[in-house]
């Protein structure tokens, strides 16, 4: 029996970065009223509110609904006082000194010490940290002339890796390093769900548009749940009234 329907949003619930059709909020809804519902995407908080949180009807069960952006670095569950995270995977002081230590050392250890930077080299993004090695404020003529082949940061970048296991580095813009945990995908958000809802994966079922080996639903397939792949979100809406009718 399954206790818990996790979606995909984009392409499965709603069309790409749009809000939830009516239709669709009623069907969540009835669903709510029969099972626990998560949705896990790409997008941050804001994006959820703005396509699911605040597109679904009043009479909705949001105490059972379980909102996971950022491919479930971060979890919202709703309660009294409305919408709040459970938890979000942001470096905290003691890894961005970490992260900002190893670039020190790696410039050293790579002889690529530049001679001089312009404002804070480390911009904090939440789950990505990016490194300027100039400095944000630095002068565009500054930045273009610094490692205009990359030849510099891909020795950086392998000295980094070295530095800093379990974290994907990975080069931005012009002077810039971007570094994220590594193994971050829908498998890894739904692990997070299991450990937080204490719902056991094989009561979960996964539906999304995109279950095919390269497909960003793929790795719940995977990770060995249960998944229905649907074209749309006109079959989604099919394939919960299905739900509905045999779980109620
Ligand atoms: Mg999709």
């Amino acid at each position: 029996m399954k206790q818990l329907v996790a979606f995909d949003l984009d392409g499965t619930l709603a069309d790409s970065k749009q809000p939830l059709g009516e239709a669709m909020g009623d069907a969540l809804a009835a669903l709510l009223a029969v099972a626990h519902v998560a949705v896990i995407s790409g997008g941050d908080w804001p994006q959820f509110q703005k396509q699911v949180a605040s597109r679904l009807p009043e009479s909705a069960d949001r105490s059972r609904l379980w909102l996971m952006p950022t491919t479930g670095t971060k979890l919202y569950t709703h309660g009294a006082d409305g919408w709040s995270a459970v938890y979000a995977e942001l470096f905290d002081d003691g890894q961005k000194a970490a992260i900002l230590a190893a670039f020190d050392a790696a410039l050293e250890a790579t002889g690529f010490v530049p001679e001089q930077t312009w404002g804070e080299r480390i911009e904090d993004r939440g789950s990505q940290i990016t490194f300027s090695a100039l400095g944000q404020q630095a002068p565009i003529h500054a930045k273009e002339g610094w490692d205009p082949d990359f030849a510099k940061r891909k020795i950086i970048q392998a000295d980094l890796r070295q530095r800093l296991p379990g974290l994907s580095i990975n080069m931005g813009g012009a002077t810039s390093i971007d570094i994220t945990r590594e193994g971050v995908d829908k498998a890894y958000g739904l692990q997070k769900l299991r450990d937080a809802s204490g719902i056991a994966l094989d009561a979960m079922l996964f539906i999304g548009d995109a279950i095919f080996p390269g497909g960003n639903d793929y790795p719940a397939k995977q990770l060995g749940l249960d998944t229905v792949r649907v074209r749309d979100p006109q079959e989604t809406l099919a394939v919960i009234a299905g739900l509905v009718a045999c779980l109620k």
